[in-house]
């Protein structure tokens, strides 16, 4: 968590930062971390760029766009109308194009130049436009031009610098990422799990903390009204609009320029991230801060107390609208509802549960980008050579997917051991759950339904060689 200090104090500083970091819990985390000195340089910089000054033409027009104002000058040519903004910084005009009758142009001034573009009206949202941010009015247009341009243009060398600022820093993060050791893990470890800590070099291997997952950031543009800081670089982030990206996930703010150096070090807000089903795997353990999804813990913990010796366990489809509602309940809720056995009576729908909370996954269990590489795996003939390329390829897995796996192979071992009963062997597992653990990427598609029977076989793989496949 950071704080901002700077000699100015901006409105939006007081209203939308402080508010959310000021709790009595991160105040004390505030002591022991370096505090970020906010840059106000580039706020300066925006404060001098030019404001917009209309040329003001005092012509009567028959006919003339009702959008516009004393700005617009009518059919003008573009050498007039540069003659006419050259009179001061951020003069502008509107007026309409001969090139081509009935449509329009801005003309205004910027750093002694004068710029025409082509202006746009969107009719049904009442906005205008040059080009993708749109603006109530032309002179929001204008004076969003003027800062965004004013600042590139004289502080070039400086926000290049940024840029190199951020490289070293980036080098240094990740360094700092990856050096982590070992320490007491704040989670709770299921009885059923015997979970040893694994010895090997991959950051999943040591002792796992969701917080140290890597997660990329969900950033969408945002526009940054008044006063912003960047959280990267802790420069100030110029413009009116569609000036920076906001990650919708944890309110990490960013310049467009430092957006793609950031690295994927997301921690989720749970408030942000409300619902189970259908988020992003990682996203969802850093928000709630488990190993594993609870409603995968959850579910299992239900049908290994009732269900293992029931015949067509996981095969035997639950009644739909049953699953439907509960999966409702816990996406409304945030949390999984009693399911013993006296509220959800049949197991079938837990089942059911369990595997459209797999299914539903928007990157599956085993990822698009390794689909490839286990189906390679199952390709193979030797039993040896499989199970050696499978260990290897779940070693490329996210954690949270490593672990959410790796679980749900150990239960579906513990299922299959009761096959004398169940009916439900590794094979017949395999078919059921190779559709709900992976999903072919698009390019994919097409050689996807020649691909079943690998995935089937896959999953049986992974299940009577969990314990060698995954670490210990
Ligand atoms: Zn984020
Ligand atoms: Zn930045």
């Amino acid at each position: 968590m950071q704080r901002r200090s700077f000699d100015i104090m901006p409105r939006s500083y007081n209203v939308a930062q402080v508010n959310r970091q000021n709790t009595l819990e991160e105040e004390s985390q505030l002591s022991s971390e370096e505090i970020p000195s906010w840059k106000s340089h580039l706020y300066f910089v925006q404060k001098r760029a030019p404001k917009p000054q209309r040329v003001v033409c005092t012509k009567v027009f028959e006919k003339r766009p009702s959008y516009y104002g004393k700005e617009y000058h009518g059919l003008i040519p573009r050498d007039e109308a540069e003659r006419l903004v050259m009179r001061c910084e951020g003069c502008f005009l509107t007026r309409e194009r001969q090139k081509e009758i009935g449509t329009y142009a801005l003309t205004f001034r910027i750093n002694n130049e004068a710029k025409h573009y082509r202006l746009y009206y969107d009719e049904q949202e009442k906005q205008h436009f040059v080009g993708e941010k749109r603006f109530d009015t032309v002179h929001d247009l204008v004076e969003d031009g003027l800062i965004t341009m004013y600042v590139e243009y004289n502080e070039k060398d400086y926000i290049s610098q940024m840029t190199l600022f951020r490289k070293s820093r980036e080098i240094q993060n990740q360094d700092n990422y990856y050096s982590h050791t070992d320490g007491d893990s704040k989670l709770e470890v299921d009885n059923n799990d015997n979970y040893r800590k694994p010895s090997g070099s991959r950051l999943i291997q040591n002792s796992f903390k969701a917080s140290e997952c890597e997660k990329k950031h969900n950033f969408q543009i945002h526009s940054f009204p008044m006063s912003y800081w960047c959280n990267w670089c802790h420069d100030f982030i110029w413009g009116l609009k569609n000036n920076g990206y906001l990650c919708t996930d944890c309110s990490f703010e960013c310049h467009k320029q430092c957006r793609d150096d950031i690295p994927p070090t997301c921690s989720p807000d749970k408030k942000r991230v409300k619902k189970i089903f259908e988020v992003d795997l990682t996203t969802l353990i850093k928000a709630h801060d488990l190993r594993r999804p609870e409603v995968v813990d959850r579910c299992v913990h239900e049908i290994e107390t009732r269900g293992l010796q029931m015949e067509g366990i996981y095969r035997i489809p639950g009644f739909a609208d049953d699953i439907t509602d509960l999966k409702n309940t816990i996406d409304k809720d945030g949390v999984v509802p009693n399911i013993s056995e006296e509220i959800v009576t049949d197991i079938n729908v837990i089942c059911g549960l369990f595997k459209l909370y797999l299914r539903n996954l928007p990157i599956p269990i085993i990822p698009f980008d390794l689909y490839d590489r286990f189906i390679e795996s199952a390709k193979l003939t030797e039993r040896l050579d499989i199970i050696k390329s499978l260990s290897e390829a779940v070693k490329s897995l996210p954690p949270a997917h490593y672990e959410t796996l790796k679980y749900t192979c150990r239960h579906l071992q513990r299922v299959s051991k009761f096959k004398e009963k169940n009916l439900m062997t590794p094979e017949n597992l395999g078919i059921v759950f190779g559709p709900t653990l992976m999903r072919a990427p698009d390019h994919l598609a097409l050689e996807a339904v020649g691909y079943i029977p690998y995935q089937k076989k896959i999953v049986q793989f992974l299940i009577e060689e969990q314990d060698v496949i995954f670490e210990k």
